[in-house]
């Protein structure tokens, strides 16, 4: 354990991407201690969906995109909400979002993020047996499932685009649907089942990974870290209100919040919160076994053991905090559309997070190109649950300049500068 206030790598943000960094230093030898402003698992990481989702190998900028966003604009309940804004820093990134929604670099996207999503899935599935984490982890897939002929259709397009990556999706017809999962309507025409897919519970994931780590991995909570103290040779020292901490390297995984402390560095990290909300309640009486996400609307059912959610939207308001009665609502009427049974008679919490956003759809896990011991590990869109385990993996490969575990050049934060 690094000496008072001094340890080898300091992360700042215990994220479910700050946590899996310490893991990962931690099991290379490294001293590690997590500065987080709240607690640990407080942001984005904590009541999302929990899907482990291969099947996401695509980004949000995807042809098409940018036209059915600009439909959703002015209703307040659609799947992709963007307000209108005269925000010159969200403007450029909405541009340059858009110019990214073409067919090539959806495929540049999804090369990077195909990697980093079968390696989480193959250290998930360690690290749950080595840990014990009892996090409700289950290996049931996904299903797509669709009210219309039309998404069935559009869906058959995408799986076909999956398939080189090696994803699989199985078509079933509306028998087939309910036949495996007969707590969805029986007025859906089908849907589409990633058997590969697996989900847990976020927050159970957090508080167990934490337990691993007690011990090994010094953990500093209600310390916001306010500026890094910047010096030829990089950064040594961070400053907080209880005092500056010292360490050889410095991992910045403070997920949507991560431009705040890269832009005095002279980093440009262009990462937008993208907010997303969530119910979660008591299981209801015919509870679906398999997750399922509801083709039309965007949103997800998530079934635990120990409950059940209903999660998904995304909007691009800033940083505006609160929640949202009219999206969740929203969530409550996409459960309606796709599900016998929508809700657990008690609601045990109503949540929103802020995604961290690239335009590109890829995370940047990276060495700072000016300052040799920052490394940044952010920007994980809507599978930062799914990509943890590789991108705290990918940092420990970095820091310790061992052989990394998939080529590190796709998620270079050089191709922002
Ligand atoms: C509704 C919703 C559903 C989702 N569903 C899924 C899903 O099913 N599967 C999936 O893979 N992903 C999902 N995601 C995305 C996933 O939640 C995020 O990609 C992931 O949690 C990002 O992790 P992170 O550690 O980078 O960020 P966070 O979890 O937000 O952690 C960043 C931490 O940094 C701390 N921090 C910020 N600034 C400072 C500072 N100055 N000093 C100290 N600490 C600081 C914050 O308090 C926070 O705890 C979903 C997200 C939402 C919103």
């Amino acid at each position: 354990m690094g000496k008072g206030h001094h340890s080898d790598v300091i992360v700042i943000g215990g994220g479910v991407i700050g946590v899996a960094c310490a893991y990962y230093l931690s099991k290379a030898g490294r001293h590690v201690r997590i500065l987080e402003r709240e607690t640990i698992g407080a942001g984005a990481s904590h009541a999302n969906c929990g899907l482990i989702v291969p099947s996401h190998v695509f980004p949000m900028c995807l042809p098409g995109t940018m036209q059915k966003a600009l439909k959703w604009m002015l209703r307040g309940d659609s799947p992709l909400y963007i307000r209108p804004t005269f925000n010159p820093r969200l403007i450029g990134w909405l541009l340059r979002f858009g110019a990214r929604c073409n067919t090539q670099d959806m495929h540049i996207a999804a090369r990077a993020r195909i990697a980093m999503l079968d390696h989480s899935m193959t250290l998930y599935r360690r690290l749950i047996e080595d840990e014990k984490l009892d996090c409700d982890w289950e290996e049931k897939g996904l299903l797509f499932a669709c009210r219309t002929e039309k998404a069935m259709d559009e869906y058959a397009l995408t799986a076909s685009l999956m398939e080189p990556y090696g994803v699989a999706a199985k078509r079933l017809n509306q028998v087939e649907l309910q036949a495996l999962e007969p707590a969805l309507r029986d007025d859906l025409v089908g849907g589409w089942h990633h058997q590969d897919d697996a989900h847990l519970r976020p927050e159970r994931l957090m508080s167990e990974w934490r337990r691993a780590l007690d011990g090994d991995v010094q953990f500093e909570e209600q310390c916001t870290v306010t500026r890094m103290d910047l010096n030829p040779d990089g950064v040594h020292a961070v400053d907080t209100p209880r005092g500056p901490f010292t360490a050889d390297a410095i991992v910045l995984a403070t997920g949507a919040w991560a431009p705040q402390l890269a832009g005095p560095l002279g980093l440009n990290l262009p990462v937008e919160p993208g907010k997303g909300y969530s119910i979660t309640m008591t299981r209801p009486a015919v509870c679906p076994a398999i997750p399922v996400l509801f083709c039309e609307r965007k949103s997800v059912a998530t079934p635990w053991a120990s409950g059940y959610r209903l999660g998904g939207t995304m909007e691009f308001s800033g940083y505006r905090e609160g929640l949202n009665h009219v999206r969740l609502d929203a969530l409550r009427a996409a459960g309606r559309a796709y599900l016998k049974d929508p809700l657990g008679d008690e609601t045990v919490e109503e949540w929103y997070g802020f995604r961290p956003m690239t335009y590109d759809g890829i995370p940047v896990i990276s060495r700072a190109p000016r300052h040799p011991n920052v490394y940044i590990a952010a920007g994980h869109n809507m599978i930062g649950i799914s990509a943890a385990p590789a991108s705290g993996h990918l940092i420990a490969d970095l820091i310790t300049e061992r052989e990394p575990i998939m080529d590190p050049a796709p998620f270079s934060i050089q191709r922002f500068q």
